[in-house]
């Protein structure tokens, strides 16, 4: 997407916007969440938006939305700031399905932007249900998606397909008791629940887990 070229849009890591979408009479919103553009253009913001065949709203962005049409975005969603959570967390732990993917993109890509060789542990778990789920592949990788180049990184980040998420799967990635741990979760409300309970399982208070959530 383009920005109107006379404004000034910083949208900090973690946050997200509401956006306008048309279907029928009805108009209703949608939070997304911007991905770091590859391209040098401040003017170009960068949304990945996963289309739900049964959803009621995406399947209007995909059939009504053209090129060179205007989009209504809201000012940047959210009262947190992670900066200090993503850069001195010796173990941060990335929990997403689906289309929860899009906030961990930012915050990779910051972790690694801070240091990629300084002995911290990063993990992001990306649950989908089938192999066509998955936003890695190699079409993805010729697209540039920053979260593409990151995924060649196979010690960072595992896809685990058609598996529910579980404090067994859990314990095989995190592992560091003794260490200051930090953890975000974005996906379904099930998944939710089910990744939160988990994480307190093995030893992580809910002050260090943040679940992005509508
Ligand atoms: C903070 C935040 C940021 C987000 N950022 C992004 C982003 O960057 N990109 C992105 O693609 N999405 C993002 N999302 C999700 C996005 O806001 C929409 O929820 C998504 O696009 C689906 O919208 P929809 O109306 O098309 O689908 P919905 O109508 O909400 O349905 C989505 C799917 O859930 C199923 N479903 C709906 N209700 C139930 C139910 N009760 N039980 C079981 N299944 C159900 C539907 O069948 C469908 O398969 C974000 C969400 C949040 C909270």
């Amino acid at each position: 997407m383009e920005i109107p070229s006379n404004i000034f849009y910083r949208i900090p890591v973690g946050h997200h916007v509401s956006m306008k979408i048309r279907k029928g009479q009805a108009t209703l919103y949608r939070p997304y969440t911007p991905i770091m553009s590859n391209s040098n253009d401040k003017n170009q913001m960068d949304l990945m938006i996963k289309i739900y065949e049964d959803g009621i709203c995406t399947p209007s962005i995909e059939k009504n939305l053209k090129i060179g049409d205007f989009v209504e975005i809201s000012d940047p969603i959210g009262d947190k700031k992670f900066e200090e959570w993503i850069k001195n967390s010796e173990e941060l732990v990335l929990l997403a399905a689906g289309s929860g993917i899009t906030p961990m993109i930012d915050i990779l890509t910051m972790r690694l932007d801070f240091g990629k060789n300084n002995g911290n542990k990063t993990s992001l778990l990306i649950f989908n249900k089938t192999e066509n789920d998955v936003a890695t592949d190699e079409k993805t990788i010729e697209n540039g998606w920053k979260l593409a180049e990151l995924a060649r990184d196979q010690n960072m980040i595992k896809n685990i397909i058609g598996q529910r998420i579980s404090t067994e799967i859990l314990k095989e990635y995190i592992d560091k008791k003794d260490v200051s741990r930090k953890a975000f979760i974005c996906g379904p409300d099930g998944f939710i629940i089910t990744a939160k309970e988990s994480l307190e399982e093995l030893g992580l208070s809910s002050d260090d887990v943040h679940i992005f959530q509508r």
